[in-house]
């Protein structure tokens, strides 16, 4: 009660009340004629968000069921597909894969670092009978962006897909698919798009498309065809999730009544200010060169453990860090800011982690991080009149 509650995870993120007013009203018939007008109107949106000129499917299910739906959608067993890991998410690809009975080639970077595309284009010229190249456009484990403008310039001149999971990158950073050549673009609805868990949102190609069409279907549920069928009636296979596409109508217009391009802005101004602040708190940053601009991932010092950081950061500040993944579950912290969050909801971000990381024992140093990072903020933010968002990856 006498703290605010602040969730500065890497998803779920804090719902706006504009959202949350949506999704308080009371049930709409999906195969009724208001919910088909919320449909289509949303489509028109999300070909904006997703920068393409094809539907976009809504799905029921979290992320990984559409990470799910687009393996099984475009790879039939026995093919050939390299799987880009270099963190948590990068493995749940090549699990999701194995389980479709595909032979999976595994390009294994660096945690904290983003792939190459050039060990990519080595990789499909060593092996010509790979169909799909499956990566994340923001590896949210680590805090890595992968290049895959770069990535998809190695593959849309060659007979392979590329999948991009883009869970923690689509509303967060520029990701234009159809612009930039990627073949699959998903996501879910509990990070940029600043909605409960429970949506997914998967797009493709048209030769994505072709490939969709020769592949045998695996399972009822997830039909992409069928599912394109139906969105260009306003419509989903099966009951649809009601309240979050109506809630996602909502979302979509706060997003484009901003404009995308501040959106990103923000969204980098949000990093320029983590960053700025973990550093003046003395700590060391775990994506050092390619960083998301959702999360910022730091390491905690020597001794210091996360789920205590953690734990304290909630309890005595209403604010709610996440720890590492996987082997970095003790050593690392990662402060989501990403969707319906802003530069107070970081600096507040940035004084629990300083003020639990004392309480675990540890010293941040007397630097003035605050004035520090707002003063970045404000930079990135501002710029110089006129100045275009740095090019990822250029
Ligand atoms: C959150 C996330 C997922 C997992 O999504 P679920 O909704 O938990 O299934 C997958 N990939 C990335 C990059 C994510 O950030």
């Amino acid at each position: 009660m006498l703290n605010k509650t602040r969730l500065l995870t890497p998803g779920p993120t804090p719902l706006p009340e504009r959202v949350r007013l949506v999704l308080a009203q009371d049930m709409i018939h999906h195969r009724k004629s208001a919910f088909k007008q919320a449909m289509h109107a949303t489509q028109e949106k999300l070909r904006v968000l997703f920068g393409t000129e094809g539907p976009v499917l809504p799905l029921s299910c979290s992320g990984t069921g559409a990470m799910t739906a687009a393996l099984h959608g475009l790879c039939a067993p026995g093919e050939r597909i390299l799987v880009i890991e270099g963190g948590k998410f990068g493995q749940r690809w090549r699990e999701i894969a194995q389980v479709r009975g595909l032979e999976c080639l595994t390009l294994e970077v660096e945690w904290g670092q983003a792939v190459r595309p050039q060990d990519v284009a080595r990789m499909l010229d060593a092996h010509p009978d790979i169909a799909a190249v499956c990566v994340q456009v923001s590896e949210t484990s680590t805090g890595v962006l992968h290049p895959v403008r770069e990535l998809a310039a190695v593959t849309r001149g060659r007979d392979v897909l590329l999948i991009a999971d883009g869970i923690s990158a689509v509303g967060i950073s520029p990701c234009p698919m159809d612009d930039w050549g990627i073949d699959c673009l998903l996501t879910g609805s509990q990070k940029g798009l600043m909605l409960p868990p429970g949506l997914a949102l998967l797009a493709l190609s048209p030769r994505a498309w072709e490939k969709a069409a020769q592949v045998a279907p695996s399972c009822f549920y997830f039909n992409l065809l069928k599912e394109r069928d139906n969105v260009l009636k306003g419509q989903t296979l099966f009951t649809s999730p009601v309240s979050l596409i109506l809630g996602l109508a909502e979302s979509l217009d706060m997003l484009l009544e901003a404009g995308l391009d501040a959106v990103y802005r923000k969204q980098w101004a949000l990093t320029m200010m983590a960053r700025t602040g973990a550093k003046a708190l003395g700590l060391e940053l775990f994506a050092p060169a390619h960083f998301t601009w959702g999360l910022t991932s730091v390491r905690l010092p020597a001794g210091i453990s996360a789920p205590d950081v953690v734990k304290y950061a909630a309890e005595d500040y209403g604010v709610y860090l996440a720890g590492g993944q996987d082997r970095l579950k003790s050593s690392v912290i990662r402060i989501g800011h990403m969707g319906w969050v802003d530069w107070a909801d970081v600096l507040a971000g940035l004084s629990a982690l300083k003020a639990s990381i004392e309480k675990a024992g540890g010293w941040c140093g007397s630097r003035d991080y605050l004035s520090l990072s707002f003063a970045a903020y404000r930079q990135a933010l501002e710029g110089p009149a006129g100045a275009p968002l740095p090019l990822i990856h250029s």
